[in-house]
């Protein structure tokens, strides 16, 4: 291995989320010394990439579309709860707080980022609820600026006024991410979540 292609290796690492430059070396110097894990994080990384799919419903990822959450004849069908990132609803699964349906918006609006609503899944979200049976959107977008213009943007934006639009509200401190949440915080989020005022 030439120190180009190990480099290249540590500015890869460096590119995932919450891993710096220094926090990459650390990982590829961990990989090196235990080269045994390599083989099976090549293998893992290739199955994963082969089998996996976004779910055309709420666009999960999972190895069978519809995902395994939306073909779960035992969740409640008329509850969904919005999210900006799978990694949320990981989260929200992990805590057990929430039993119904999701709908994964991959991201939020960011006018500084040029991300609108085109550019997320907000209108397939439109498109679920016509067909009359969702009662209830929970709105669970992080506690950031940009999560509560995108949670507004959404209850402001539907037009089905039989549907009722909460959102996670006390437990959610300002600033938070609901991944980083402990459970028992996040699902005293759901239980007290409250309707979320729209200006239509
Ligand atoms: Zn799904």
């Amino acid at each position: 291995m030439t120190s180009s292609s190990l480099n290249d290796l540590i500015d890869l690492f460096s590119k995932l989320p919450s891993l710096g430059p220094r926090s990459a070396r650390r990982a590829v110097l961990y990989l090196l010394k235990r080269k045994i894990l390599i083989p099976k994080l090549v293998n893992s990384l290739e199955e994963v990439q082969a089998n996996t799919k976004f779910c055309s419903i709420c666009a999960n990822l999972d190895i069978i579309d519809p995902c395994t959450i939306c073909r779960n004849e035992k969740r409640k069908k008329d509850k969904i709860c919005v999210v900006e990132d799978i990694s949320d609803l990981w989260a929200i699964e992990k805590s057990n707080a929430f039993n119904g349906q999701y709908h994964i918006l991959g991201g939020v609006l960011s006018a500084i980022d040029g991300i609108g609503p085109e550019e997320l899944n907000i209108i397939s979200l439109f498109d679920r609820i016509k067909n009359g049976l969702v009662k209830e959107i929970i709105l669970a977008t992080n506690a950031t600026v940009e999560g509560q213009i995108t949670a507004q943007y959404i209850a402001d934006h539907c037009d089905d006024s039989k549907i009722l639009i909460t959102r996670l509200a006390q437990g959610m401190p300002m600033g938070s991410e609901l991944e980083i949440l402990d459970y028992n915080t996040l699902s005293t989020a759901f239980k007290s979540r409250s309707k979320l005022d729209t200006s239509l």
